[in-house]
């Protein structure tokens, strides 16, 4: 069996105005589009772009505002999409007047609350790249402070809005993306002791686990993280993955395989060393040069660690099945 079929992927909505840069995240996170491409996007009228990447850890579901979503439409199950969600995005172009988004996102959340009061909210404040530091720090605020005003006037103070600042242009849509998809594992406290216990008996500074179609890092070490540490693993999954696809073997399947690796070393003595562990998952390790020199101990502990990781994922897909089936007889 697959331990990672669609059953324990994390489901994710996008939601929010038009045109406010829903298709541009999707091209840019999950298609490797450039985002000055995205200039050139068209705009679509369907009211619902599904993306089942089977090739992502990640699973999730463009929705358009507005018209195109009646909530008062009997014909449109939203009930059924809300009740299979784990985390709705809901996506504010900051560039633009927010009131009318602030509306929607209103609606949004307290219709989605209503069916399924397990959904993450997270809102985008997006396209942040053309605001300037302090303009950044003011929108944020106002925009928190008017979503949550409009929950206490309803009544439903309840409900938890996360925000985040994102662009496009840098990694900072990845890094929001991460903590969403993070939010919604929950092996991830199990993940990320055994990223300590690997690390901590291989000798290695700072370790991260990807998904590599999407670049999302879905846990990692205890150690803090910086975003040029961050930025550096996303370079390498870019180079193995753009080398294989430009220079592979044609017809051999996947860019991405159980032989996928790679070691760089860096100029400030540091090794970064990239492996395979599931069909969508990557290891990517900060190693100084001196303990690298005992890279049959990390290999041996890597061993370990994938073997470990394999059986968390699969009790959980056998947890659902035996809960499926107990429903259905
Ligand atoms: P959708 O209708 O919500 O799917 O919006 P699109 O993805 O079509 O985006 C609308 C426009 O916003 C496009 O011209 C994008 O290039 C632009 N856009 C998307 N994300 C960003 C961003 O982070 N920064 C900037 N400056 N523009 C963006």
């Amino acid at each position: 069996t697959d331990p990672f079929s669609s059953e324990v992927k994390p489901r994710i909505l996008l939601m929010g105005l038009r045109r406010s840069g829903k298709s541009s995240i999707q091209k840019v996170v999950f298609h490797k589009m450039s985002p000055n491409e995205t200039l050139f996007l068209e705009s679509t009228n369907k009211i619902c772009r599904e993306d089942v990447s089977n090739s992502s850890f990640v699973n999730f579901q463009i929705w358009d505002f507005p018209g195109q979503i009646d909530f008062f439409d009997p014909t449109f199950d939203y009930e059924m999409i809300f009740r299979g969600t784990g985390a709705l995005i809901f996506v504010i172009d900051s560039q633009d007047d927010y009131m009318e988004a602030l509306a929607r996102l209103h609606l949004t959340v307290t219709s989605a609350y209503k069916v399924n009061p397990d959904i993450n909210f997270e809102v985008f404040i997006h396209k942040v790249d053309g605001l300037s530091d302090d303009h950044k720090i003011e929108t944020q605020r106002d925009i928190h402070q008017r979503a949550n005003d409009d929950l206490v006037d309803a009544g439903l103070e309840k409900i938890h809005l996360s925000f985040y600042l994102t662009s496009i242009y840098d990694h900072s849509i990845f890094e929001a993306f991460s903590k969403v998809v993070q939010k919604l594992i929950p092996q991830l406290p199990t993940l990320e002791n055994l990223l300590n216990i690997f690390i901590s008996n291989s000798g290695i500074e700072k370790v991260f686990l990807f998904d590599v179609v999407s670049k999302i890092y879905i846990a990692t070490d205890s150690s803090p993280v910086d975003m040029q540490t961050y930025e550096l693993c996303c370079d390498i999954i870019d180079v193995v993955i753009d080398i294989s696809c430009i220079y592979g073997l044609k017809g051999a399947g996947t860019p991405y395989d159980k032989e996928s690796l790679a070691i760089i070393k860096l100029n400030n003595t540091t090794v970064l060393y990239l492996k395979e562990v599931t069909k969508f998952l990557a290891l990517v390790c900060f190693v100084r040069e001196e303990s690298f020199e005992r890279k049959g101990l990390i290999d041996y502990n890597f061993h370990c660690f994938r073997k470990a990781i394999q059986e968390v994922f699969e009790v959980r897909v056998k947890v659902l099945r035996s809960r499926k089936h107990q429903s259905q007889t």
